[in-house]
């Protein structure tokens, strides 16, 4: 009997996991716009031995179990990773030393700027954040973050240095309109949690790219730089357009590409389509991949990553963050290399190595509403996947995946 045919539109994890599951069971046919495959999962050389993750780096195997599972079936192993973190404010003189994202495990020092009444209440509130937050999550999980800083009488400088500014600079969307909810959920991803392994993060060894080629070895056919540009339901199951205007027919498709891009293609989008897909909004990250030791806000710093915040003005959020990724991904190399994300000033561009800008999705109220529409645009012929329809971390890719998979007909045994 001859297999049905899938086509997956978009080769980041969430395409990959689709394609890896559909595969067992139909043909699959992967579409990617980009002349790489991976999406997000961008592994560079940067010298004949030494190799830079642009984008996904780190994951949890307790929070991601799926990129976990997905990992171990394709035979690749992963190592914990160093992710001690400093949060340096340039306004206050703030310093926070080699800690977690939540800094909840050591007390920074008052800066000599901030009066001693304002730093007492800031201790006092770091330690009674984590119960409090816990506790209002059972009775009132859709209170806002502001809500619950106002009502529990957090001070305006713990919420600028605790949460907003380095929270900012990790999940990268202003965090005070989410519900406390989703503010446990997307920092959990970040390692954010109880019990042994609960912070430890890990990489991919030799890569993300190694599971990539992995998973396209089983594959029917894999076009890279073909982008898509119209899919439609036909009377037997889907056609596609690419840029070239050749045109294909398959009888199922994932499309795996972000929300907005998800939409575009779509010839005849239903009302429900363009309300999920257009509620999710992008911005733009700047990566670079450099040597230039001028950029890092700390230079005796021991730790793998730098938040840089600034109180200056406490109504807007902002933050820039810095990768010794030498430290962070533990090889050993006489050069030292940095990745800053956002960053402020611009780095010597004698010493830049890599830079790519990515799309990633702002979490706001209006998508975290979406989510919970997403499984409703996903029929037996046309299922939508990407990081997107959660946290949004490779995890929630690979999840997404793993549905899409599964509205097709194909579930991960
Ligand atoms: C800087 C940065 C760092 C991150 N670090 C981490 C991390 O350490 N850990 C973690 O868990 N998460 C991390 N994330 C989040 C996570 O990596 C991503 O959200 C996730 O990998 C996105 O997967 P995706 O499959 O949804 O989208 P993508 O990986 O973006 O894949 C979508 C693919 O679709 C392709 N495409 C687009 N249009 C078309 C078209 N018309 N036709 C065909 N193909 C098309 C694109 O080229 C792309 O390859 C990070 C994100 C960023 C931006």
């Amino acid at each position: 009997m001859t297999r049905q045919t899938v086509a997956v539109i978009g080769a980041g994890v969430s395409g990959l996991t689709a394609a890896y599951i559909l595969q067992k069971r139909f043909d699959v046919h992967v579409f990617e716009a980009n002349s790489r495959l991976g999406g997000h999962a961008d592994t560079r050389s940067v010298s004949p031995t030494d190799f830079i993750e642009m984008a996904f780096a780190v994951f949890n195997p307790i929070h991601h179990p799926n990129i976990s599972r997905l990992l171990e079936e394709l035979g690749i192993t992963s190592y914990e990773v160093d992710l001690s973190t400093d949060v340096i404010c340039t306004n206050c003189g703030f310093a926070h030393l080699g800690d977690d994202p939540l800094g909840s495990q050591k007390v920074p020092l008052r800066p000599f700027k901030v009066k001693e009444d304002t730093w007492r209440r800031f201790t006092e509130d770091s330690q009674r954040f984590l119960p409090e937050l816990i506790a209002v999550l059972d009775e009132e999980p859709g209170k806002t973050v502001e809500q619950f800083l106002h009502d529990n009488g957090f001070s305006a400088y713990f919420a600028s240095h605790f949460l907003y500014e380095r929270l900012y600079a990790w999940l990268l969307t202003d965090i005070r309109k989410l519900p406390v909810r989703a503010l446990v959920e997307y920092v959990g991803g970040l390692g954010f949690g109880d019990g042994p392994g609960a912070f430890a993060m890990h990489a991919v060894s030799g890569g993300s790219r190694t599971y990539i080629e992995r998973i396209i070895q089983n594959l029917t056919a894999v076009k890279v730089s073909t982008p898509i540009q119209a899919v439609s339901r036909g009377e037997s199951g889907v056609d596609l357009r690419d840029f070239m205007g050749n045109n294909y027919h398959f009888d199922k498709a994932v499309i795996a590409v972000h929300a907005d891009q998800a939409l575009s293609m779509l010839s005849e989008p239903t009302p429900e389509e363009r309300a999920v897909l257009g509620a999710i909004k992008y911005s733009a990250v700047d990566v670079i991949v450099h040597t230039d030791e001028g950029m890092i806000p700390v230079k005796s710093s021991r730790s793998s990553m730098m938040l840089q915040v600034s109180c200056a003005n406490s109504r807007i959020p902002s933050g820039s963050m810095h990768g010794y990724f030498n430290r962070m991904l533990k090889f050993s190399s006489p050069t030292r290399y940095y990745v800053s994300y956002t960053a402020p000033g611009s780095v010597d561009s004698s010493r830049v190595l890599e830079r790519e800008t990515y799309d990633h999705p702002n979490i706001t109220p209006e998508m975290i509403e979406a989510q919970r529409r997403m499984p409703d645009i996903s029929d037996d012929v046309i299922a939508f996947a990407g990081a997107y329809h959660g946290a949004p971390t490779h995890e929630s890719g690979c999840k997404s995946g793993i549905a899409a998979a599964a509205a097709l007909g194909a579930d991960w045994d």
